[in-house]
């Protein structure tokens, strides 16, 4: 049994391409080329490339000395908060700019919620010297203006979403239509695991480097290429899709993903997709989704700006129907003090998603043997004004 996406674009039940008809040719132009061109020595060159020297990888694996100590266990943090931009989101923007050249589009569009994944496509617009739009809903757009100030100064266009809730959603629905509109010459850059096939297999294998590097670094520090478990915070999905892609198939290598509780599971404030969503449709993708009895998709909600979304990607889908993954929910008070913890105790600033991760270790008991690898997907710049305001600093 593989965990990875079969022929057809499917994780088990999961996956699929529910599209419009218009979108089609789009998304078949990509499903037929993505394999072969990713796969060609010129592109593995270039992608490789601008990884080390642009983007700073590999990025550190770190024993965190104090926290082991603390839970009598041996933690290793995928400081992928090193990485240019803040996060993980760069690794996935670079493959896909770079399959965009080679596909010959000259205009680049993306959908934002908090404007983190607008800030890595604008990034490697400006790179590649190509057409930068970004959607974003009104809201967001007021919420997270230093994200829309980094945008602008990279030479992005930021064209608000004016409709519904004029959050990432709305901004989603409009890159579609502009996509739609536009189908020979624009390329939309999705930021994460999710969309219709080919877009969540894709964006996994860009991402997919955080786990060849962890093998790597692990077999040089402990002697063994895997870890006993895998921790990551899931939104849509990607930087857990990352740190477990070389894992997936290896069922010694236990994989915990975590959710956010928001206010609590039961709270109506939240953004715990496993346990709160049912089978459904969202952004041309059969999976799990938090939706009212008709079927209407919830506003989900957390403290952190990415792990905001009423979905998951379909792999993630299918892990948590399979039990391959163990995923766990955290509240937004967990999380928050996470942050304040690990900045006191190892000196790293995380970013708000990533803190959820590291609240697992309060949740569950590792042996004093056990390697935990937690993919620390970004650092707490972006978050400063939330952790000013909570904590009263
Ligand atoms: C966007 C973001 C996430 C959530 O997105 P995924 O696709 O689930 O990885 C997590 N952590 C950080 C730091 C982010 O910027």
């Amino acid at each position: 049994m593989s965990y990875h996406v079969n022929e057809k674009g499917y994780y088990g039940e999961f996956g699929g391409a529910y599209i419009p008809e218009m979108l089609y040719p789009n998304v078949e132009e990509l499903r037929q080329n993505y394999l072969k061109i990713t796969a060609e020595p010129s592109f593995q060159e270039e992608f490789d490339a601008l990884l080390k020297d642009y983007v700073g990888r590999p990025t550190p694996l770190y024993f965190a000395e104090r926290l082991s100590a603390e839970y009598n266990t041996k933690i290793y943090l995928k400081r992928e908060d090193l990485c240019h931009t803040g996060a993980h989101k760069v690794n996935n923007t670079i493959g896909q700019i770079l399959l965009a050249k080679r596909l010959g589009k000259t205009r680049i569009i993306a959908e934002t919620g908090a404007g983190q994944h607008g800030v890595a496509t604008a990034t490697v617009c400006a790179l590649m010297g190509l057409q930068c739009i970004v959607y974003m809903g009104e809201i967001d757009i007021k919420r997270q203006a230093p994200n829309v100030a980094r945008m602008k100064m990279l030479g992005a266009e930021v064209r608000p979403a004016l409709s519904g809730s004029r959050t990432l959603k709305d901004a989603t629905n409009e890159a579609i239509r502009d996509w739609i509109n536009n189908p020979v010459d624009t390329y939309y850059i999705i930021g994460s695991v999710v969309g219709p096939h080919p877009y969540p297999d894709m964006v996994a294998r860009f991402q997919s480097v955080t786990s060849k590097e962890i093998k790597e670094q692990l077999l040089e520090k402990e002697g063994n290429e895997n870890p006993d478990y895998v921790i990551a915070c899931v939104g849509g999905g990607s930087n857990a899709a990352g740190a477990y892609y070389h894992f997936l198939d290896d069922e010694s290598v236990k994989i915990i993903a975590v959710e956010a509780a928001g206010l609590g599971v039961d709270s109506g404030e939240s953004a715990a997709t496993s346990a709160l969503g049912k089978v459904g449709v969202i952004h041309g993708s059969k999976t799990l989704l938090m939706q009212s009895l008709d079927g209407q998709i919830t506003e989900p909600y957390s403290i952190s700006a990415g792990l905001d979304y009423p979905g998951v990607g379909p792999m993630h889908a299918n892990l948590f129907a399979t039990g391959r993954a163990e995923f766990i929910s955290i509240t937004d008070e967990q999380a928050m003090n996470w942050g304040l913890k690990l900045s006191k105790m190892e000196g790293l600033i995380p970013a708000i998603e990533s803190a959820h991760a590291f609240a697992v270790l309060d949740q569950k008991q590792f042996k004093p043997t056990d390697v935990v690898v937690i993919n620390l997907s970004g650092r707490g710049d972006k978050d400063l004004n939330t952790y000013i305001d909570y904590f009263k600093l």
